[in-house]
């Protein structure tokens, strides 16, 4: 591996993230991007319009550290509407800089030099990069893809057993699942729960696509389980359920001896953020459970479009329970099944851009995503309706 320059060895490895090379490909090329997952179209104007009239005002002044009570308060009450979990939002509920931070900061507020952190693979990326910071360690558990057509990724309970040792200090989940798209059922969250209690171990739960779910998949966060709460930081964002992944506001929310420690470490990242977008997402996470239910079907009807898409296409490809992404598995028409490959090829040969699953797995189970492709379905009808169109000129005789 070649070594970057001045660089910690904890984070040789870690380049730029794919993200940023794809959509940087995205505009060099002119391509349309299906790569990095944000929507192309606007929030819900009464939550904009909240941001607008807060600028010019004392809510462009560093809010206070935790957030404003308003935030956490809305925070509180939208986790009590939806999951029936009570969080004081005085101690129980900070505010962050995106989820990103959130997580970073409590990997670097409870991971110690040598602990290990047991999580699904594939992973998102910022978490190998955030553990990698706190000096811990990676455990990853592989999930098997379904076959082509949908279905769920499930993960061998014997494999996640073998995963923890007396060094775990955290298990991670994710959950709706990126890049998957996959959602713990009821089994899986109760099997993962008594581990955790069974081992006595924290656990910290991603749930930034909380409201983002189709079909009969039904999200649970594990917080709510028996034996749960006590142990466990949630950590959410409005980025996706209200279209702002620009906004970068997020928040994480547990027990008050936790989430005091992730907030020691979060007062020296960034202190606080976001002064005239904390109104606005307070306002966001008010709106009636309407707004909420059709967020996810509007999103549902953007992954049929897709899927039926690429499926027309000629491209294999795994429906999700959730998120914003699809999978496809490019080894019918990508000769050496090499999804980087393909994704590097992508903008030339179809203008279009999506993201190697690869990058999402570690060296170990490399094997496991190599032929996989993740393309990004948040965006408008008529852009959705070009990418296919585009991919399906890919397949056919010139
Ligand atoms: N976790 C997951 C699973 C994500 O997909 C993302 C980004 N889309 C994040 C965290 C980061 O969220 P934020 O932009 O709020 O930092
Ligand atoms: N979470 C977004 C995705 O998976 C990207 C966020 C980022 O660029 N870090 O596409």
């Amino acid at each position: 591996m070649t070594r970057t320059p001045y660089l910690a060895d904890r984070l040789q490895g870690f380049g730029t993230t794919v993200f940023a090379e794809m959509s940087a490909l995205a505009v060099a090329t002119g391509s349309i991007n299906l790569g990095q997952g944000f929507p192309d179209y606007p929030g819900p104007p009464e939550v904009l319009e909240v941001a607008r009239a807060a600028i010019g005002t004392a809510a462009d002044q560093y809010p206070p550290g935790p957030g404003t009570p308003e935030l956490r308060t809305a925070i509180s009450e939208h986790r009590q509407r939806f999951t029936g979990t009570a969080y004081d939002p005085d101690t129980e509920v900070l505010v962050t800089v995106g989820a990103t931070e959130a997580l970073a900061a409590a990997m670097l507020a409870l991971v110690e030099p040598g602990d290990e952190v047991v999580l699904l693979e594939p992973v998102y990326d910022s978490y190998s990069a955030s553990i990698a910071m706190a000096g811990g360690v990676l455990r990853p558990v592989p999930l098997t893809a379904p076959a082509a057509g949908g279905g769920h990724w499930a993960f061998d309970p014997a494999d996640v057993r073998a995963a923890i040792t007396p060094r775990t200090r955290l298990l991670l989940l994710n959950t709706p699942h990126n890049p998957t798209g996959t959602v713990l059922t009821g089994e899986e969250s109760a099997f993962l729960a008594e581990l955790a209690v069974e081992h006595d171990l924290l656990v910290l739960t991603d749930e930034v696509y909380e409201h983002l779910v189709f079909d009969g998949a039904r999200h649970i966060s594990p917080a709510t389980l028996p034996g749960m709460r006590e142990r466990t930081l949630v950590v959410s964002s409005a980025g996706k359920t209200f279209n702002v992944t620009g906004w970068k506001v997020g928040w994480i929310c547990g027990p008050a001896p936790l989430v005091t420690a992730v907030r020691t470490a979060k007062q020296f990242l960034t202190y606080v953020n976001a002064g005239p977008f904390q109104p606005a997402v307070a306002a966001g996470l008010r709106l009636p459970d309407a707004y909420f239910a059709g967020a996810a079907r509007d999103l549902q009807y953007r992954r049929d479009v897709l899927v039926a898409g690429l499926r027309a296409a000629g491209l294999p490809v795994i429906s999700p329970e959730a998120t914003y992404f699809a999978t496809v598995d490019v080894r019918g028409v990508q000769p050496d099944g090499d999804g980087l490959a393909f994704c590097r090829a992508l903008p030339a040969r179809a203008g279009v851009v999506a993201v190697p699953s690869g990058v999402f797995y570690t060296a170990e189970h490399a094997h496991l995503g190599r032929h996989l492709v993740r393309f990004a379905f948040c965006k408008a009808d008529a852009v959705l309706g070009e990418a296919v169109e585009r991919l399906a000129a890919m397949g056919r005789p010139a």
